[in-house]
């Protein structure tokens, strides 16, 4: 076989390489990782949120409880004191007093009550982040695997190629494997290019009958393209 149609086989099972490499840097199955990944992210966010909301809902029930403990013990003291008073004006600064403090200890309450309201609203949202985190996370699962399953095909396959190109440059000259290479590197992947009618494969420009007689002319392993230079096979 001439050397030139040894270099475009070669040159198909690089191609082919080179076509499974980015098919296997472009999985869609990859795609389809990702896109759960910021999912599943999303909803870790929203759940970390509801659960610091819930946290300073508990706390201000806490507090408010605490809060209305220490204004019950100062009522019951104030009360304990306007059994003792006799002077009417005293006495009515301290049922004045008293009043302000169960003021406060309703509007505590009040909040103390919003809380809890917006606490069970959050508990059902927080069982549904809950429930949505577990069904992401079982696609993500899924996924996954079937990433898994893509890249071993691929990678199985690349070996099959692999060892094929390397049985078939074994059999060429390290001279023109250079060649080739550097061929290869300087024309965008395409070294050889077979001449169809009076079109270049390489650049697909058409050569004129002259040109097309020229090329004829020379010997089979010194034929190439007058437009790109890619070696011919005519
Ligand atoms: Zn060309």
């Amino acid at each position: 076989m001439e050397i030139l149609e040894e270099l475009i086989g070669l040159q198909e099972i690089d191609t082919e390489i080179t076509q499974l490499l980015h098919r296997a840097a472009n999985l869609p199955e990859a795609a389809v990782v990702k896109g759960i990944e910021a999912e599943l992210a999303g909803l870790e966010a929203e759940r970390s949120r509801a659960e610091i909301e819930a946290g300073e809902l508990a706390n201000t029930v806490d507090a408010n409880e605490r809060g209305v403990g220490e204004l019950r013990t100062q009522i019951t003291r104030l009360n304990a004191q306007l059994r003792t008073v006799i002077a009417p004006r005293e006495a009515e600064a301290l049922q004045h007093e008293i009043a302000v403090l169960e003021g406060k200890i309703s509007t505590l309450d009040d909040e103390a009550l919003i809380a809890i309201e917006r606490s069970e609203e959050l508990d059902a949202a927080r069982k549904a982040i809950g429930e949505s985190c577990d069904a992401t996370s079982l696609r993500l699962r899924t996924a996954r695997n079937e990433l898994t399953t893509a890249q071993d095909a691929l990678r199985a396959t690349l070996v099959d190629v692999r060892a094929r190109r390397d049985a078939m440059a074994d059999r060429i000259d390290v001279g023109w494997l250079q060649r080739y290479d550097a061929r290869r590197a300087a024309h965008a992947g395409t070294a050889v290019a077979r001449l169809v009618r009076a079109t270049c494969g390489g650049c697909h420009l058409d050569l004129s009958p002259s040109e097309v007689d020229a090329v004829r002319r020379l010997s089979p392993v010194e034929r190439e393209c007058p437009n790109c230079a890619r070696w011919l096979v005519v």
